[in-house]
């Protein structure tokens, strides 16, 4: 798609960060380019209008994205946070990384009085955030009408993990 194409020329490729051998995509021109981002919001919005409750944004960049889209949509936003940050009671999940495990919660019964959840993040890789971010979708009373990635790295196979999900990407490398 166009929109693809503005969000690749808008994403840079960072040789060994965080680590030797990976190279990493930084969106970072994206949202320093608010005509492009603006593009890229709507395009996003626009898929999800009227099927959606509320959006679901997974820290960090998921929230950067995630504001506007709510906003747009006119629907509540709800953070999906590393563990330890919000203030309430909440719901976790703990997911595997290459190297270790992570936890990411919500607030308990995020998505009781608006169900229908849009997940939102900027990279796909292995799903397993996607996933666990799903999960508490789920356990927080929700359901998960679908995933959106901006960018979606194929050759980690994270969609099989999310196999059971609407996934979208507007880019694919
Ligand atoms: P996964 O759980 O392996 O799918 O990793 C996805 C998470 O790591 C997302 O929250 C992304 O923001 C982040 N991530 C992984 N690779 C990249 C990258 O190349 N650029 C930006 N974020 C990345």
């Amino acid at each position: 798609t166009s929109t693809g194409e503005l969000l690749l020329e808008h994403t840079r490729d960072v040789p060994d960060f965080p680590q030797p051998g990976v190279l990493f995509k930084d969106l970072t021109p994206l949202f320093a380019a608010p005509k492009a981002f603006a593009t890229v919001v709507a395009d996003v919005a626009d898929r999800y209008r009227g099927r959606v409750d509320a959006v679901a944004g997974v820290e960090a960049r998921g929230f950067i994205i995630g504001g506007p889209v709510a906003l747009a949509l006119g629907v509540p936003f709800v953070p999906v946070r590393k563990a330890g940050k919000l203030p309430g009671d909440t719901v976790q999940q703990t997911y595997d990384l290459e190297y270790g495990t992570a936890t990411i919660e919500v607030h308990t019964g995020a998505f009781a009085a608006h169900r229908r959840a849009l997940v939102l993040d900027d990279v796909l890789a292995t799903g397993g955030t996607a996933a666990a971010a799903c999960a508490l979708v789920e356990r927080a009373g929700g359901e998960v009408a679908g995933i959106e990635m901006l960018l979606e790295l194929t050759f980690l196979g994270g969609r099989e993990l999310l196999s059971s999900y609407d996934v979208h990407a507007i880019a694919a490398v």
